[in-house]
């Protein structure tokens, strides 16, 4: 397994995060959301402090699609980790880096959690060696950085995981 990934979260952890997802994003009205948000543009419920000001009433509220979405952690880890904390309130120079970043961080950490449970799965020696390689790929020291992430998106690893975990449909 790679040399940091048991130190990974995989869970999201919202009071530690910038609210990227409610930022970086664009969705569509559909009865996921109540209206159209483009990417980069703050959703209009974000209060200054990064919170939901409609959270206890997502459903009802008609933004089911916010119910549902995990980042799987990757949004307070950009924010700690990439950014050191800043907001792309604070540093509006940076914003776009920031969403950039979390994106890919994103596809990192919805990855390694489909990761982690594909190891669950009986898997022949080649494939734990396969899941390995990728663990490693996903959790390269030294760690990311903003420029090696967003360049990361194109490399072509993202396709070559998806490809692997197809052929493992017959093991599901
Ligand atoms: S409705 Fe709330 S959780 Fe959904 S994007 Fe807007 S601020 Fe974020």
């Amino acid at each position: 397994m790679a040399n940091n990934l048991q130190n990974i979260k995989l869970e999201p952890d919202c009071e530690n995060c910038a609210a990227y997802c409610c930022v970086a994003l664009a969705f569509d009205k559909s009865n996921m959301f109540a209206y159209d948000k483009q990417a980069a543009e703050p959703c209009k419920h974000l209060d200054e402090a990064h919170s939901c000001t409609i959270h206890a009433d997502l459903d009802e509220q008609g933004f089911k699609g916010c119910v549902r979405y995990n980042c799987f952690g990757a949004g307070q880890r950009t924010f700690h980790e990439i950014f050191e904390g800043r907001s792309w309130r604070d540093h509006p120079d940076q914003a776009q880096e920031m969403f950039d970043a979390y994106r890919v961080m994103h596809k990192v950490h919805e990855f390694l959690a489909l990761l982690r449970e594909v190891r669950k799965l009986k898997l022949d020696e080649t494939q734990v060696s396969q899941v390995a390689n990728f663990e490693a790929e996903l959790t390269p020291l030294p760690p990311w950085t903003s420029a090696n992430l967003i360049a990361y998106e194109t490399c072509g690893t993202f396709e070559e995981i998806r490809a692997f975990f197809t052929g493992l449909r017959d093991r599901v």
